[in-house]
């Protein structure tokens, strides 16, 4: 069996020359290939549809595209990089001068070796991208050049892949990511590869919760997915966009909406079990990822984001050298590992209720009273078996979560997701 970096490695290759956009061919066959991994269910939304404030675009696919100079040689070539075409162009077959063709070309002289990433998915347009060496050396002012994109903007749908994994309660958690960038790796390629082994790896798993996990295009994909699905999106309280998990930068991760919440002190005791301490924390913020949909006021859900190199904060950030140079396989694993841990926990944080509510429980009775009465003290900051059985039987009143009443006391959660399960089994605690 091959080990998971080189599973990972191989996705990564497989999936990085794919042309992914909001919808189109791309996409689809992206979650073709994460089928392999688990059973995506990939759910088609039509082309107008209306979604909250949005409409569902038409479908656009492309085959070719190139610039040639008079001389007839390509001097750019969607065939080398699809991200020589700005996503979502229209077609064009002209022959234009460098004054007339100079607003449709797009590079950055801060980055001239690297070609940016453009699309203009709500306004027809058509534009290249290139690198500002390529546009130097290339383009002169008196000469003709010709334009060709091959492409085509039809009635069709958007792709969205769906798994819904079954836990032992209806409960779910939402796990994000976004599948329109095309050949970009940290953000994003490596959020999906992250997300269908995690899916692979929670199916594996008798899960307490369900968990819900989507291959959304960014915006309007998870706006649509929203629309498609309100009365289950809006039973979810928590959740992960997975997204840039694969850079050589420092591991960090985006608080939710509301900081203190239990998805945000997950992740930190997370770090913590593993050792990271030394880590960024983004607060929520308003110009993120998909959680700027599933937070909005109807949904109101706790997304978190965990990342290793996260967006807008490295350089090659949108452009053809975020490639798979720049991520590897072995941070994505060492991401995928944190998720894990992170999602183990969150899978215990159940909500208990103490089935003896009026007074207190007979300890002795349940075989819970370690010694004669009389013999135990109350030790403060070291509080043994007991007092932590005696404090769940306090809070459990079926409001608080375990990690909330582990904040009460102080504490880190794992001795209490233990106790509570120990409880359950006597039938003093029960699930609510
Ligand atoms: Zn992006």
């Amino acid at each position: 069996m091959p080990d998971i970096v080189s599973e990972i490695a191989s996705y990564l290759r497989r999936l990085f020359p794919i042309c992914r956009s909001i919808t189109g061919e791309g996409n689809r066959e992206t979650l073709r290939i994460l089928q392999e991994l688990v059973p995506l269910k990939v759910l088609e939304y039509p082309s107008g549809q209306k979604v909250y404030d949005w409409t569902i675009p038409r479908e656009w696919n492309i085959r070719d595209a190139w610039i040639k100079n008079a001389s007839g040689e390509k001097i750019v070539d969607f065939q080398r990089s699809n991200l020589h075409v700005v996503s979502y162009s229209i077609p064009v077959h002209a022959r234009m001068k460098k004054r007339d063709l100079v607003e449709h070309l797009h590079f950055r002289e801060d980055l001239p070796s690297a070609i940016p990433y453009r699309t203009t998915y709500y306004k027809e347009n058509w534009g290249f991208c290139l690198s500002h060496d390529d546009y130097m050396k290339h383009f002169r002012d008196d000469e003709t050049y010709e334009v060709f994109i091959d492409s085509e903007l039809k009635q069709g749908s958007l792709s969205v892949g769906e798994l819904t994994i079954k836990g032992r309660t209806d409960k779910e958690y939402l796990i994000s990511t976004y599948i329109c960038h095309p050949s970009l790796a940290n953000d994003n390629l490596t959020g999906p590869v992250l997300t269908a082994f995690l899916a692979r790896e929670l199916l594996r798993e008798k899960t307490n919760f369900s968990y819900r996990v989507v291959f959304v295009p960014e915006t309007i994909g998870a706006i649509a997915y929203c629309a498609n699905n309100e009365e289950a999106m809006k039973r979810i309280g928590t959740g992960f966009v997975v997204s840039s998990v694969g850079g050589p930068g420092k591991v960090g991760y985006r608080q939710s909406w509301q900081k203190d919440s239990v998805v945000n002190s997950v992740i930190e005791e997370t770090f913590r079990e593993k050792g990271i301490t030394d880590y960024k924390v983004y607060p929520f913020d308003i110009h993120g990822s998909d959680e700027r949909q599933y937070s909005s006021q109807g949904f109101r859900i706790n997304i978190a984001s965990i990342n290793k190199d996260r967006f807008y904060d490295y350089p090659y950030y949108h452009t053809s050298l975020d490639d798979l140079d720049f991520v590897s396989a072995e941070n994505v694993a060492f991401c995928l590992d944190l998720h894990v841990a992170a999602l183990r926990s969150l899978d215990r944080n159940i909500v208990y209720r103490n089935l003896s509510p009026n007074c207190e429980v007979m300890l002795s009775k349940h075989g819970l009273y370690e010694t004669t009465g009389g013999g135990q003290l109350p030790v403060f900051g070291t509080r043994n078996r007991q007092d932590l059985i005696l404090w769940l039987l306090f809070h459990c009143d079926g409001t608080k979560s375990l990690w909330e009443i582990s904040r009460l006391l102080d504490m880190p959660v794992g001795p209490l997701f233990d106790l509570a399960e120990e409880l359950a089994k006597r039938n003093l605690l029960v699930e609510s």
